[in-house]
Parts: structure tokens; C-alpha cells; sequence
């Protein structure tokens, strides 16, 4: 018998296996409220944290709602920055991975045309940053015909960033008869507005920390000299050894800098802000993730969202000028069920930034007194013999899936006028393969990559060596694409 708490909720099978497989035995709170109301076809209005499992919160209904027949998309979801939408991409994509459920991100700084073209496949769900999807939108390359749900993801985020007039646009564009879930970590005025303006008798529901939450998150801050504030931090560093950080600054450049005297230090670091090329930004998250590196220095709008298991601290190398930065901030650490630490650096730029923080954190932020020269000294030792420390790699999350899935290479595509279809029959035509074996199936020019599922890729390979696809016989491969060579391709 199925043990899966999700299974309360009534949802097709295939996603309650591919909650298993991702480890999702137990609905978080958020999920817990989100979920049968999305399933019921309610509004929702939700005050949440990163996370509490919120992606999986939406990510659930809408792959359970969407009609797999149906070509055109059914979900759209926005977002304010890239890196999210990727996350989210790659969420919904386990998700929804056993009914087949075909995700396309939408982004700038991204191939406009690639884009294109994976809108003209099938697709289920588009998660978009709205800059990029009015573009697609005034070009006529998506069709929203079809939208049924809307996610509107970190809503306050998306009005600090100046989106709010753009989403108002997208949205005029949507069928009048959709779904819509507003996400938000804060309520401030204009997201109010946006949602009495565009849902229908909305729920709302709000998530509060709960204290054992709270406590999960030890915060502190220390008083540094405005001039002295590197040597502080690089002292602090040495005696607290975290096994892994990600150090906020206001600016690129206090990120260049930062980073470059943690490298001098001998710690293996690197640096995320928006002014990188976005494949280096994509390669940095995707390799902080999975553990090559385990400390992160970064400005918020590059690493907002981000979700890595276990950072132990998180440090304020400046302070944020909003106490609503400084709850994301320190929502990095102690995901889930961790726990973690939270240190400001407060200088004299810093002191009235930081007492409305402080005043908003209830008290919680105890002072702390910097490490004297000689404990510094004392720890260097352990210090470096830490660096010597080899990173444990994580795993991919989605990897779980793949003693069940195989995805293979087939060196034909578009092109040579290949088509879903054709694919299909010919899988079919093997002994012991059903549709329900085929996952994913992705048509490229020249190329196909198609997921085989249920164990049975090694029988698909074989087969298909002496069986022809489309009247002719194919070279087909396993294919060693990693997630991030995939990301380029996209
Ligand atoms: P989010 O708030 O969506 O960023 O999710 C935070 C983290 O919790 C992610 O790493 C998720 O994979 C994980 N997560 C979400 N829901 C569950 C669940 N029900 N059980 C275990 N982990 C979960």
C-alpha cells in the first residue's frame, strides 16, 4: 500500500510516483492548504516564505489539472527572476515527469528563437519572467488561448523589480476564465491592488513561521569598524568555519571584491550578480547546488529564490535597505527542515538600515562580539586544514528518477520531417512497450532526445538498432546530456 500523504488529495497516480521518487511523502503546511483549493478550481491568495515547499504547492495542482492531449499551454507561471524560473521549470518537470508533462521556460538574455520553437511543440506549462513573455506575446509566438491557470510567483519581488504594469498587460491578454494563485512573501499595496483587480472572490491564506521555524535560524550581528569591515569578516571565517555561505553585498563590484579576498584566504568560492553572461550565471547556481563550491557571494536579484540544501550560514557583508531583503536573505539558510545562522555586519553607513531590521525581527538578532586577533590566530590552523576538506557533490534531485528513466538519442529531428508520432509507433512497435513507457520527447533539427520510462530503456536501445524509425534505420545512443548542457541548449 501506498503510504504518501499526498494520496489524500485524490491526484493521478503518476504524480504521487514521482513524489515518491523526489522524496515527498508528507505535504508541508503550505501544501497542505494550497493544493485542494487549487484542485477545486479556487483562487488563491497566498502571504508565504520561500521555502515551505510553495513551487511544489502549485506545482502539484496544475500537473494534475493539465490535459495531456492538449497542445497549446494550459499553465503559465511568472516569475521575476531567471534562476527562479529554472528552479521552477525543473520542479514542475519532476513533478510532473511520469504523465509526461512538457515545461518551457521563457527568459531573457536566453534564445529568443529556441524559445520559439519549443513553444511551438506541445507544452504544458510556460514559467516565464514577464519581460520576456510580453516580447513572445507582441510577436505572436505563444499562443495563451488556452491558459487555464496562472501563477503569479513573488509578487512583492516582481513590484520592487517595476513588473507590476507588465503583468497587468499579460494578463489582459489572458482568456477571462482562468485559475490564479498570487504568491507573495509580503502584501504591500500594489499586490493588494493587482489581486482585487484580476481574481475572483480570491482565498487568502497566510503561512506564518511557525516558532519552531523561527528558532531554525539563529541570527546575530556583530558591530564592525567602517574601515576594517574585510579583515572582520575574513576573522570571523576563520573561527566560525561554516561548511558552507552565501555572503550578501549591496553591489557587483563589493561582490568582485569579497570574493576575490575569500579566494586569497584559500576558500573555494565564486561570485553570482546580474552584470554575468547568464550561461556563467547558470553554470554557478548548477554548480553551487550540486556542491562543487560551497560558498556564494552574491547580490540579491542574482540569488533570490534560490533553493540549496544546507547552507549553514548566511552573511549580510552589508545590510539590506529593506527588511523584507533581509527576511529573503535569511530564508537561504535553514531550508526545510534545517537549521542555520544568520550574522550582519553593521557599520556606521549601516546602523539606521539596520535598527528598522532589527525592530522588525522582534528582537531576535542577538549582538555578538567579533573575534579577538589571538582567536583568530588560535583557529587559522583548523581553518586551513578545513579548506583541505574534499566538497561532497549532492545529487541532482531529479536523478532519483533515473534507475527508472532512460533518455536516449535518436540522430534524426525536424528536418528529416520527424514527428511525436513516429517516434511513438515505432517505441510501440517493441515488445512489451506501451505508450505509457514514453516519457518526454524532445524534437530538435537534426536530433531527438526522447525519455524512456519504467526500467525499459536498455530493452529500447537494443531494439532500436535493427528497427527502423520513420522507413530507416537510426543511429540511436544513450545520452550522457548533463542538466546543465541541457540549460545551453535551451
Ligand atoms: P520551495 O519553497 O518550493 O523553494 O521548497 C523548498 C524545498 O523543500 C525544496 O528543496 C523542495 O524540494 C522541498 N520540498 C517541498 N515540498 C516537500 C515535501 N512535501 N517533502 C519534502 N521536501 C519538500
Amino acid at each position: 500500500m501506498n503510504q504518501n500523504k499526498f494520496n489524500v488529495f485524490g491526484i493521478d497516480k503518476q504524480i504521487i510516483g514521482a513524489l515518491d521518487v523526489l522524496g515527498y511523502t508528507m505535504p508541508t503546511e503550505v501544501q497542505k492548504q494550497v493544493v485542494p483549493l487549487m484542485l477545486e478550481g479556487k483562487d488563491v491568495l497566498v502571504k508565504s516564505q520561500t521555502g515551505s515547499g510553495k513551487t511544489a504547492s502549485f506545482g502539484i495542482p496544475i500537473c494534475d489539472l493539465v490535459e495531456w492531449e492538449e497542445r497549446a499551454p494550459q499553465a503559465l507561471i511568472l516569475t521575476p527572476t531567471r534562476e527562479l524560473a529554472t528552479q521552477i521549470r525543473d520542479e514542475i518537470f519532476n513533478i510532473g515527469r511520469y504523465k509526461r508533462i512538457k515545461v518551457v521556460s521563457v527568459f531573457g538574455k536566453s534564445s529568443f528563437q529556441m524559445q520559439e520553437k519549443q513553444l511551438k511543440q506541445r507544452t504544458h506549462v510556460v514559467v516565464a519572467t514577464p519581460g520576456r513573455l510580453f516580447d513572445h506575446i507582441e510577436r505572436k509566438t505563444i499562443d495563451l488561448s488556452k491558459i487555464k491557470y496562472v501563477i503569479i510567483d513573488e509578487a512583492d519581488e516582481m513590484f520592487e523589480m517595476g513588473f507590476i504594469e507588465q503583468i497587468e498587460r499579460i494578463l489582459n491578454y489572458l482568456p477571462k476564465n482562468h485559475v490564479t494563485a498570487l504568491f507573495s512573501a509580503t502584501m504591500p499595496e500594489a499586490v493588494k491592488h493587482l489581486s482585487k483587480k484580476y481574481m475572483h472572490n480570491p482565498i487568502s491564506i497566510e503561512i506564518a513561521p511557525t516558532e519552531k521555524s523561527k528558532k531554525r535560524i539563529l541570527q546575530e550581528f556583530a558591530m564592525v569598524d567602517d574601515d576594517r569591515k574585510l579583515d572582520h569578516f575574513k576573522g570571523i571565517l576563520i573561527v566560525e568555519r561554516p561548511k558552507s555561505s552565501i555572503v550578501f553585498c549591496n553591489t557587483k563590484v563589493m561582490v568582485e571584491e569579497v570574493t576575490k579576498q575569500m579566494k586569497l584566504l584559500g576558500i573555494h568560492c565564486e561570485m553570482l550578480h546580474g552584470g554575468m553572461e547568464q550561461r556563467d550565471r547558470t553554470r554557478v547556481i548548477q554548480d553551487f547546488k550540486r556542491g562543487y563550491f560551497n560558498f556564494l557571494v552574491a547580490t540579491d536579484v542574482a540569488a533570490r529564490g534560490i533553493d540549496v540544501a544546507d547552507i549553514q550560514l548566511v552573511v549580510n557583508y552589508d545590510i539590506p535597505e529593506k527588511p523584507e531583503t533581509y527576511v529573503h536573505r535569511i530564508g537561504r539558510t535553514a531550508r526545510f527542515e534545517n537549521s542555520g545562522k544568520a550574522l550582519s555586519l553593521v557599520n556606521s553607513h549601516d546602523r539606521e538600515n539596520f535598527e528598522e531590521i532589527y525592530e522588525a525581527q522582534d528582537g531576535q538578532i542577538e549582538e555578538i562580539s567579533l573575534p579577538t586577533k589571538k582567536q583568530v590566530e588560535n583557529y587559522r590552523e583548523a581553518f586551513n586544514m578545513s579548506l583541505d576538506t574534499k566538497p561532497t557533490l549532492r545529487k541532482e534531485k531529479g536523478l532519483a528518477f533515473n534507475e527508472d528513466i532512460m533518455k536516449i538519442h535518436i540522430n534524426a529531428g525536424k528536418k528529416q520531417k520527424m514527428r511525436a508520432g513516429d517516434i511513438v509507433g515505432a517505441l510501440c512497435n517493441i515488445d512489451g512497450m506501451t505508450a505509457e513507457d514514453i516519457g518526454v520527447i524532445e524534437l530538435l533539427d537534426i536530433s531527438t532526445f526522447v525519455e524512456i520510462l519504467n526500467g525499459k530503456g536498455q530493452k529500447v536501445l537494443k531494439a532500436l538498432q535493427t528497427m527502423p524509425v520513420k522507413g530507416r534505420l537510426r543511429k540511436v545512443n544513450r545520452s550522457n546530456e548533463t542538466k546543465y548542457e541541457q540549460d545551453l541548449r535551451s
